[in-house]
């Protein structure tokens, strides 16, 4: 079959066929450029202008047409998101996950979801703390995780730390450090930048030494002190967890029959009873020839609260701990003479928790409850002046009083370098995210100007093992004491661990540590509760009048072992005794020392030299550590060697760098 097909060849017209469109916006029969017809809509009888073709103006961005984008979800479907992400980090559901085997990674993802949850629902933040503790296993079961983080725990806490936190940064690592169960590795300490930070320069040379005026003034060191109007006599006293001695305490060996009833004066498992706390205080005054005369001054370092589970406790708690027992005994007992407190992390609520005025807004005074509290207890007891109260209302409890002899001393909310406290945990590469020790360097230049001296208070330790004080801070408040000793720092005070023992601060980071380079010297004061295993105890410092160098240290203690024995009678109580001086035990090891040459960190440099030799001397040491308790556990080489390293360690950062960890 043939198909007929028409020429081989057709050349179009070079002239457009304009009758194809009705009109055109150019002039369609010029041969320069394309027509360009004008198109009407059939539909929406727009005319499409010429700007939408025009070869030499096309539109770029399309800002006409809508774009839809879903409402905002609300609080609860925000959390519910966050909260399924979260799990499925923890929790991946596809075996190719990439945080199956890296929990660090695993750890700051999880807090990824939590931050903007926080930000953009914060009433719901108590859902999405407990969806945390969770993935992050800071509680053994779902039940912990809502009493420890739910509305009434940590909640509120985690929602203002994480959501101004660098989740993926530096405070995000620190937290699963910390938190999550060590998933990611300790961030390293930030290099300082100390340009700026000092007024002036450290005096070269320095001041001349005070003269001694050989006149002896006597302090009391008092610490932690943890009184539990809770403990209940006959309460099982060897519990399996928690604080013992309390109507719910019970040994998991033995749940229906107690194992070792709790004698009223106390046990090694246990915080302070009335009876033990009255016994400690009446012991005082007569062991330390201070009857009818009372101290000098009295020194206190922290810890008024017992160490009840967190929801057990609350403001009214505390506050009435803080107002009956340790300021109204104090007054009470030790006679005249004003007591310096600091806060310990266990006087405020929730335990260890104090925020930061940088967070602002209605949270900038969250805390000022207790500050306002313990200020005007102080105020009222006649132990500060109006203005130094004013200061520690104004700055977190803390606050400076200048005495006339001479002497400043300068207390410190130690809470902002404690570990636990959440409210660290946020900017931390700045190390004084507080302004805490802004206000310490500053009274201290004041000092120096005036000629003053100063004693620096505390509770939680700024080195040690290093476990409980946050590196930066820590690091800062290390530089600090070496610009202002010993011309101006003549000694610190901490307390926090309930053990006897000292820190020795040197010059120059302690690059090099030696009797030459030794600065400055902490004394962390005995507690007077028993826990954990320890023995009762207190101490009294002999200070020269003029220098405030310590010439002299009493420690004395009470054998909780013994307090079983003393139920079912009322003719003796808890016996205090002298359990060592500190000149007489140490200081044969530092021949060449004078008696009336002060125990300041030289001397206690010689001290450790001579521990590293005479083995005599450093389990003498060990011993008056737990007070001489009977659970005290012996001391090989490996941990006198340990014991050294942090007696000569007064940063977290040089504890980390130089010590054996665990002793
Ligand atoms: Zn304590
Ligand atoms: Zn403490």
């Amino acid at each position: 079959m043939t198909v007929a097909l028409g020429p081989s060849t057709f050349a179009a017209p070079g002239a457009f066929p304009t009758s194809i469109f009705g009109s055109y916006y150019n002039d369609p029969t010029q041969t320069s450029s394309q027509v360009q017809p004008v198109i009407s809509d059939p539909v929406t009888h727009v005319v499409y202008p010429l700007s939408l073709t025009s070869p030499d103006s096309i539109p770029l961005l399309d800002t006409k047409d809508p774009t839809p984008f879903p409402p905002p979800a609300s609080a609860d479907a925000i959390a519910a998101a966050a909260i399924r992400q979260i799990q499925l980090i923890a929790s991946p559901n596809t075996p190719s996950s990439p945080f199956i085997n890296d929990p660090c990674a695993a750890c700051q993802a999880i807090l990824l979801p939590a931050k903007f949850a926080f930000l953009a629902a914060p009433s719901e933040g108590a859902s999405i703390a407990v969806a945390l503790c969770e993935a992050l296993d800071l509680e053994s079961s779902t039940e912990a995780c809502e009493v420890g983080f739910g509305q009434f725990g940590l909640a509120n806490v985690l929602t203002q730390v994480i959501s101004n936190a660098d989740v993926a940064g530096y405070d995000g690592q620190a937290i699963c450090f910390q938190f999550g169960n060590g998933a990611c590795p300790r961030p390293p300490t930030t290099p300082l930048n100390l340009t700026g930070w000092f007024a002036k320069p450290k005096p070269d040379p320095l001041p001349a030494r005070r003269t001694p005026t050989g006149e002896r003034l006597k302090v009391l060191h008092l610490s932690d002190f943890h009184i539990d109007p809770r403990f209940k006599t006959g309460a099982e006293a060897n519990c399996s967890s928690g604080l013992c001695c309390r109507e719910n305490a019970f040994a998991q060996s033995s749940p229906n029959a107690t194992i070792m009833p709790a004698p009223r004066f106390g046990s090694y498992l246990c915080d302070t009873p009335y009876a033990l706390a009255l016994a400690a205080l009446e012991s005082v005054p007569v062991l330390t020839g201070t009857q009818g005369t009372g101290f000098n001054f009295t020194i206190y370092t922290g810890d008024l609260v017992s160490h009840d589970p967190m929801n057990e406790l609350s403001r009214d708690y505390v506050l009435y701990t803080e107002e009956t027992i340790v300021y109204e005994l104090f007054k009470k007992i030790l006679g005249s003479g004003p007591v310096y407190a600091a806060l310990g992390n266990h006087d405020t609520q929730q335990s260890a928790q104090d925020s930061p005025h940088s967070l602002g807004g209605n949270l900038t005074d969250q805390f000022s409850w207790n500050y306002d509290h313990v200020a005007g207890l102080w105020e009222l007891e006649g132990w500060v002046d109006k203005t130094a109260a004013q200061l520690a209302r104004a700055n977190y409890g803390a606050y400076m009083v200048q005495r006339r002899d001479g002497l400043r001393v300068i207390t410190l909310n130690t809470d902002f370098w404690y570990g636990s406290n959440v409210f660290n945990y946020f900017n931390m590469t700045n190390p004084d995210n507080s302004g805490m020790l802004r206000f310490l360097t500053d009274e201290l230049q004041d000092a120096e100007d005036a000629g003053d001296k100063v004693w620096i208070l505390g509770h939680v330790l700024s080195g040690f093992s290093g476990g409980d004080g946050i590196e930066n801070p820590t690091d800062l408040f290390y530089q600090i004491v070496d610009r202002f000793s010993p011309h101006v720092i003549a000694n610190i005070f901490w307390g926090h661990s309930h053990m006897d023992h000292f820190q020795i601060y040197y010059s120059n980071n302690g690059t090099n540590m030696s009797a030459e380079t030794a600065l400055a010297v902490s004394w962390i004061g005995p507690s007077v509760t028993p826990l954990t295993d320890l023995n009762s105890g207190f101490r009294m410092y002999e200070v020269d009048s003029n220098t405030f160098e310590i010439l002299d240290a009493f420690t004395w203690t009470s054998d909780v072992s013994s307090f079983p024995e003393l139920d079912s009678q009322l003719e003796f109580g808890p016996t205090y005794s002298l359990e060592y001086n500190t000149r007489e035990t140490y200081g044969p090891a530092v021949p060449g020392w004078g008696p009336n040459d002060p125990l300041n960190a030289t001397w206690w440099h010689r001290v450790t030299e001579a521990m590293e030799t005479n083995s005599t001397l450093i389990s003498s040491f060990n011993d008056f550590l737990t007070k001489q308790s009977p659970f005290n556990s012996p001391c090989n080489s490996t941990c006198e060697a340990a014991r050294i390293c942090y007696m000569r360690s007064g940063s977290s950062p040089i504890a980390f760098q130089n010590c054996a960890p665990g002793f």
